[in-house]
């Protein structure tokens, strides 16, 4: 199915997996709606999608307050008349061991990846309800599958995301007509490795960047694209993709 016309939110969409899939949503046809933090960086991304063609607004928001994403919404209503799809797609991943107690970084992870998804789906529902159409695709990841060393919590929060997906599956796709899809990608090259501030898994996990050919942001954006484009009596529940080479 088409996204032609569609109206999209994608958060995190300053860098990375929400950059990529931004840029793949408005070659198909969507209109994107740019939101995370660093505005400088959306407004160079909307610059681009429209040199290309594509219709992008910007709206500055950080996910774990609910009234950024009112703004959000009224905003993208008041350009577009709709929301057909949300990518709750903004996230941290401060990996360290647990007995260093970098608990803040917890905090801020529980309330980036856990919260910001929840508040991104509040915040649209009432509007989705109403069209009795829409897309949800949470940015979960292998690390709701499997633990990963200095990931206790960073893979708690994904496994969170994980299961609220399955849970909005099942009360909304069937009454609401709104289909919900988690993404649950294993390495993929972005800046994302930036918010590891523990120098103890830095040096433990070099070998595993130096082996790896990592997946792409691109790879991402396409399975993303894969779930929002089918037929509406195909739910995609859940893409698992992993690198080739990652055990
Ligand atoms: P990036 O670091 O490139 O992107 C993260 C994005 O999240 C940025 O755009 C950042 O924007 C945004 N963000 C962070 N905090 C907030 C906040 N409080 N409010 C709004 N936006 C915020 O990493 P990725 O593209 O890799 O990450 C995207 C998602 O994919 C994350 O949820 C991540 O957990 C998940 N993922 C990534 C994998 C990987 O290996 N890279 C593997 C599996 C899943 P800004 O700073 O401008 O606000």
């Amino acid at each position: 199915m088409s996204i032609k016309g569609k109206t999209i939110i994608i958060t995190g969409a300053s860098s990375g997996i929400g950059e990529a899939t931004a840029k793949k949503l408005s070659q198909e046809g969507a209109n994107v709606v740019l939101s995370a933090r660093r505005e400088d960086r959306l407004n160079s991304l909307k610059d681009e999608i429209v040199k290309n063609g594509g219709m992008a607004l910007v709206v500055p928001a950080d996910v774990t307050k609910k009234e950024d994403f009112k703004k959000v919404v009224s905003s993208t209503l008041e350009e577009f008349g709709r929301i057909d799809g949300i990518i709750n797609n903004a996230g941290l991943m401060p990996l360290s061991y647990v007995k260093n107690l970098h608990t803040d970084e917890w905090d801020k992870m529980i309330d980036v990846n856990i919260k910001g998804v929840t508040n991104g789906v509040s915040a649209v529902l009432p509007t989705m309800m109403e069209q009795k159409s829409g897309n949800i695709v949470n940015i979960s990841s292998s690390a709701a599958h499997k633990y990963y060393p200095g990931g206790a919590v960073y893979c708690a929060t994904k496994a969170a995301v994980k299961m609220f997906t399955e849970g909005l599956r099942a009360e909304l796709a069937p009454h609401y007509g709104i289909n919900v899809t988690s993404i649950d990608p294993g390495f993929v090259s972005t800046e994302l490795t930036d918010t590891i501030t523990d120098d103890e898994i830095k040096k433990d996990m070099e070998p595993m960047f130096k082996e790896l050919t990592p997946l792409q942001a691109e790879d991402i954006a396409e399975a993303i694209y894969y779930s929002l484009s089918q037929p509406k009596r195909a739910n995609i529940n859940d893409v698992y993709i992993m690198p080739t080479d990652q055990e």
